[in-house]
């Protein structure tokens, strides 16, 4: 397996990093996670946007786009596979102990692993632990994943595969690792970004695609919704047959189901949808 490290590729086996970056000692980094078809990436352009917003929230300098390109093309020509996830990790390098920046530059990795296809539905549960909507780090993808970690365990305990967070108003915000939507009456709504959620690329494209509505929504929504799915980079648009103690029978319901269809057959003619 070839990575991305130091501006070329390297064996994964003997790649390293400082045992004093601090996107090890303190968790400052960012990240994207990009699907790869047959070895061609999918959105990276709005991947690249992303990334470089996050770089910009944490002070960190701004990503050299076309080495990131560069990097990405040649990690998936180097491992291929029919479906892959690309992780391009970026972090604020070498540094001193504690949480001042050191004067080395950003270390920037990008890898490859396998990824498959997503089951059509999925069990998420509610986490009693809340997002922040007014954080530092809201909207960002930072590495600081350790609560994500935290709630994806205790949702994996319950036998599902995510867990969904409400944000400090008891708002519903976004899951683990994913964004959430609701079907309430044949119309589709998801959280506003304002609730703190992450602005997903697979939401945008999905509110997008399909006219959802952007509405604040109370957490509690989950109990009387009709349909349940989620949207992200790993799963495009899952249906959700079970909340909590809450079985939804016949997910994907039909709204769900046209939005997977919609999503699948868009993002398969559009590779890099602008
Ligand atoms: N929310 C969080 C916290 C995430 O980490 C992710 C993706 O990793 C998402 C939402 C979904 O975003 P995307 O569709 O860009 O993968």
């Amino acid at each position: 397996m070839k990575i991305w490290l130091d501006g070329g590729l390297q064996d994964t086996e003997s790649a390293r990093v400082s045992v004093f970056d601090h996107g090890l000692t303190v968790g400052d980094g960012i990240f994207e996670t990009v699907k790869a078809v047959h070895g061609r990436p999918f959105a990276l352009t709005r991947h690249l946007d992303r990334l470089a917003r996050s770089a910009h929230g944490l002070g960190l300098p701004e990503p050299d786009r076309d080495e990131v390109r560069r990097a990405c093309e040649a990690v998936l020509d180097a491992n291929p596979m029919p479906l892959g996830r690309l992780r391009i990790t970026y972090t604020g390098g070498h540094g001193p102990l504690g949480s001042d920046r050191g004067e080395h530059g950003p270390t920037l990795v990008v890898a490859v692993g396998e990824s498959t296809r997503r089951p059509d539905t999925t069990a998420v549960v509610t986490v009693p632990w809340t997002r922040n909507e007014r954080g530092a780090l809201t909207g960002l993808k930072t590495t600081s994943y350790a609560e994500n970690v935290v709630a994806l365990a205790r949702a994996r305990e319950q036998g599902a595969t995510e867990a969904l967070f409400g944000n400090t108003v008891g708002q519903l915000c976004e899951g683990t690792g994913s964004n959430v939507f609701v079907v309430l009456d044949g119309e589709i709504h998801t959280p506003p970004i304002a609730s703190g959620c992450l602005a997903g690329i697979t939401r945008a494209l999905t509110v997008e695609w399909t006219g959802a509505k952007e509405t604040d929504l109370p957490l509690d929504v989950l109990e009387d919704a009709d349909e349940v799915f989620l949207t992200s980079t790993l799963r495009d648009v899952q249906g959700v047959h079970r909340v909590d103690g809450r079985e939804l029978p016949g997910a994907p319901g039909p709204v769900t189901a046209k939005a997977m269809r919609i999503f699948d057959e868009r993002a398969g003619h559009d590779l890099d949808p602008a």
